[in-house]
Formats: structure tokens, sequence, C-alpha cells
């Protein structure tokens, strides 16, 4: 009696203890071998983990209609790779299939999984603003077209190569003041969501880019502000905005951590704080897991 209560006492502090993650499904063929969550909130990333007994040419996960590479290197007797994935914001509720394939010299090697995309409850923020940024005017509406023009050029041209490897660094210290997913009403009207999270800052902090990777867009932009965009590879990228000044260039490589402008509270802002907003595989992404301490992401590369 008294064992099992313990033990049952043992099961609930394990639980407790436990980071809020899916349980994950491990999916075999072959040589081949891919962990992934059973299940994903709409918003969150997940990791895929690939794992190989025998050398291959190449490795891709094919993941909403995407394919990217999955970088593999030796580690012990085996080839091991992961690879960052989202069910983004713009992702259907529902079962969604995850294609992995090795292609070695005379064969290839196939899993297929499935991961059950869940509904995530983003509350309401109700916000007030002058006017003329709701409703921009005909010729701010004509340079909105044109900005968003150049970012959809900037986000294709974003790179194959991966350039991000765990952890990712929070751009700045200060708390959360308006959460990932908010569903947004503008004086009295619904707009789109909120596709980043909101940091508390003072004007002229310093902002971190958040893991290695190549600048691809930087300017003033009629919503985002003074803004910088980073391609972290794979598909990945991170996004700054409201900066009151810019310290990168188009096409620099940075390192994690290094100094990519100022907060401040440029384009369509209500006062000094950063957006940071992170894209995966072209969709919206909370990045907040990715910083979590001893949450599913706080590993370092080779762990
Ligand atoms: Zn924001």
């Amino acid at each position: 009696m008294n064992v099992l209560r313990a033990l049952a006492a043992l099961v609930l502090l394990l639980m407790s203890a436990a980071p809020l993650r899916a349980a994950d499904q491990t999916l075999v063929e072959g040589p081949l071998t891919v962990v992934v969550p059973e299940s994903v909130g709409v918003g969150q990333p997940f990791v895929a983990e690939v794992r190989l007994v025998n050398q291959v040419e190449k490795v891709t996960a094919e993941w909403q209609g995407r394919v990217v590479e999955v970088l593999m290197s030796k580690r012990g007797r085996e080839f091991r790779g992961e690879v960052l994935l989202a069910a983004g914001l713009e992702v259907q509720p529902g079962s969604h299939s995850l294609v992995v394939e090795a292609v070695r010299p005379a064969r290839r090697e196939m899993v297929l999984g499935k991961i059950e995309v869940t509904p995530t409850a983003f509350p309401e923020q109700r916000l007030n603003l002058p006017p003329s940024t709701v409703t921009p005017s005909k010729e701010n509406l004509a340079r909105i077209k044109r900005e968003q023009a150049l970012i959809a050029k900037a986000m294709n041209e974003a790179g194959d190569r991966r350039f991000w490897s765990f952890p990712f660094l929070r751009p700045v210290p200060g708390e959360v003041t308006s959460a990932f997913g908010l569903r947004r009403i503008l004086n009295g009207q619904p707009r789109s969501p909120h596709t980043g999270i909101d940091f508390d800052a003072q004007k002229g902090d310093p902002v971190h880019v958040a893991n290695q990777g190549k600048v691809i867009l930087t300017g003033d932009f009629f919503f985002n502000g003074l803004s910088v965009f980073i391609d972290h590879g794979q598909g990945v990228v991170s996004m700054y905005f409201h900066l009151s000044a810019v310290s990168v260039r188009t096409g620099q490589h940075l390192e994690r951590g290094q100094l990519v402008g100022l907060v401040g509270s440029t384009g369509r802002s209500t006062g000094p704080h950063l957006h940071f907003g992170m894209k995966v595989l072209g969709q919206s992404v909370d990045p907040m897991p990715l910083f979590t301490a001893g949450g599913p992401f706080d590993r370092r590369p080779g762990g």
C-alpha cells in the first residue's frame, strides 16, 4: 500500500517536473530513424531529429509543401542531424504529413510520419492607434504594397545553407509585453494577428541577433519602421522591427549575439519596444519556446 502511494507520488512529481511537451514518436525505416513530436500547437516550433547508421548522399525533410536538407554529422558510430520545423500561425489544425528521405548511391529510404496540429487559443488584444495608421491613405497603401513585395523577395532569397545552431538567444532582456498570436482589434476593427512578440525595452537599448546568420534586408517600412531581416538558413528567418538605428548592412554575416541595431519606436508603434518575429519555412512562429531555459530547445550543438 505504502509502496503504491510512494510510487504514485513519484509519478506525479515526475509529471510536474517535465516541461510542457507532447510525447515524441519514433519512426523507423531500415537504417533511418526520425524522432518528432506526436502533436504540435498552431504557432509552435518543433525539431525533427534524424539518425542514420550509414553514410548517405543527402537527407531531406518535407513539411507543409517545403523541402529542407537535413545536415548530418558523424556522432559515434552513427550519423545524426536535426531540422527546425513549425506548425506556423497560418497552418490549419489537423493531421499533417512529414516525409524524411535518405538518398544513398544505390537506394533511398523514406519515412512517412503524421503530426497532429492542435488549435491554440490566442487571446484578444484591443488597441487604439491614430486612424491614419489603421486605415492607410492611398499613397501609403501603394508604399505598403511596394514594401511587401520587397520583403517577399528577400524572404525568397533566403538560402538553404544552415547558419543556426542551438541555443537561440533572446534579442533583448525585457519582459514580453505583447505575446505571439494575439488577435488584434485596432480601433474596433479586427486586423491580422500579432505575428511576433513585443519585448519591453528603452529607446537606444542594444538589440542582439538571435543566432548566426546573414542580413537579407534592412530598411524603413511603413508598419515595421526601421527593420532588419536575418536569414539563419534552412528556412529560418528572424526580424527586428521599430528600431531607432540599424547597425548592419545587407549581405553582412553575423555571429550569434552581434549587435543589429538600437530599440526605437519607428513605424506603427505606440512606444519604444522591440518587435521580434520569426519565420520557419515561410510561416510565422512563436519564438518564445526557443528562448525557454530547460525547454525542448535548450540544447547545445552536439548535445
Ligand atoms: Zn509587435
